[in-house]
């Protein structure tokens, strides 16, 4: 590996045990061969169409432009098979796992969008799959489990540590380890080692290709903005990539938990220090800060590195946006839209409401439907 692959501006980078050495190359090199050939690029864009059901559409959401004062446009993930992005990164990933012989397929899981999303192209490929989550989001996401289950992966549960779902991926790290030979580890977000953080770019990019030509179709010039919510980050780089060398502004929203005063809070980029975590550098929150945020999608001590970078050269200003203002949003999109978005999504539409004083057109990822979250909006809202 050079100096500069897989590493962006100093972040990133495969800060792993030499055991893992090996098969990260060996992937590397099967994502360059394999994934970026026209002959995959096109298998993976007609599974996208038929099985994930893309393109997703651009909304433009009339009423809560009016209440923003902005003219706000959705592009709409949560219509995506599983009801979030996640699936554009799990088919990828997937394929190149079956392309290159492997025949099993383990991942981490949080709130156990993940874990579900891979489930899903476990079974449609026929590969074994095997997911770890953290006792504590076992026991909060129960559905997610019986998801998985009823596809046929299996899920095992972590005990250690904070029983969540940063203990979950050293869970899978270490079974990656002592099982490269027939096993990908299907890492969830932008983050880990190279070349992790580039392979889901590429697989996450389809969103922001879509929605540049859709919002051109749509309005005959880019949008003066682009939002989204950042947990690992994939659906903002999924976003942004496509506008990078733009005159788009780019705003990342993290969960900044209970608020400014409080030390609970998921904000690595927002508040945290340069580290290494999961074989990568970037910016991280440290062991004694209790990692929360109302939305379990949120809740990692780390960051995607191109994020680390991006906030480095002041390409795209982040913000922690607390529990109250992701629950109003998220209370507002419903009501105005008819359309119930995740809570990690509500943190995005909370922060393009901050800045819609500062730009006239601006795009948000709607990365997933709040179903998941109804338990949450049902105690917050006294809906029983
Ligand atoms: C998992 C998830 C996220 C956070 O993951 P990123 O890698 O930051 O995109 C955000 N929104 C939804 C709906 C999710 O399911």
């Amino acid at each position: 590996m050079s100096d500069e692959t897989g590493t962006f501006g100093g972040y990133g980078g495969r800060h792993v045990p030499d055991a893992l050495k090996a098969p990260l190359e060996q992937l590397t090199e099967a994502f360059e061969e394999i994934a970026l050939s026209d002959e995959f690029q096109t298998e993976f864009r007609d599974r996208l169409a038929e099985y994930a059901g893309r393109p997703t559409p651009l909304y433009h959401a009339k009423r809560l432009s009016v209440e923003y004062g902005a003219d706000i446009y959705l592009k709409r993930e949560d219509l995506l098979h599983g009801g979030a992005h996640k699936l554009n990164n799990t088919l990828g990933q997937g394929l190149l796992a079956k392309k290159a012989g492997k025949d099993r397929l383990i991942a981490e899981t949080g709130a156990g969008q993940h874990g579900t999303a891979t489930a899903m192209v476990g079974a449609m490929l026929d590969l074994d799959t095997e997911i770890y989550m953290g006792e504590k989001d076992v026991k909060r996401q129960r559905m997610n489990v019986f998801r998985m289950r009823l596809m046929g992966a299996e899920v095992n549960e972590v005990t250690r540590g904070g029983e969540g779902l940063a203990d979950a991926v050293d869970a899978a790290l270490e079974d990656f380890a002592k099982n490269v030979e027939d096993t990908h580890y299907l890492v969830g977000s932008v983050v880990g080692p190279d070349p992790f953080p580039r392979m889901v770019r590429a697989f996450q990019s389809v969103i922001g290709d879509e929605a540049r030509e859709q919002i051109r179709d749509r309005i005959g010039e880019l949008p003066d903005a682009a939002v989204a919510c950042v947990g690992g980050g994939s659906n903002a780089i999924g976003l942004f990539d496509a506008f990078r060398e733009d005159d788009v502004a780019f705003y990342g929203a993290e969960g900044g938990g209970e608020g400014a005063d409080s030390d609970r809070h998921a904000a690595p980029l927002a508040d945290g220090e340069d580290g290494v975590l999961h074989g990568m550098k970037t910016r991280v929150i440290d062991d004694d800060t209790d990692v929360h945020s109302v939305s379990a999608g949120l809740d990692y001590p780390g960051v995607g590195p191109e994020h680390a970078m991006f906030q480095a050269v002041g390409r795209c200003d982040y913000r922690g946006i607390t529990d109250e203002e992701a629950l109003d949003a998220f209370k507002e999109l419903s009501m105005l839209e008819g359309i119930i978005p995740a809570l990690e999504t509500s943190h995005g539409l909370a922060l393009a409401k901050q800045i819609a004083d500062d730009h006239d057109t601006i795009l948000v990822n709607l990365s997933g439907r709040g179903d998941k979250d109804m338990e949450t909006a049902a105690e917050q809202f006294d809906l029983t």
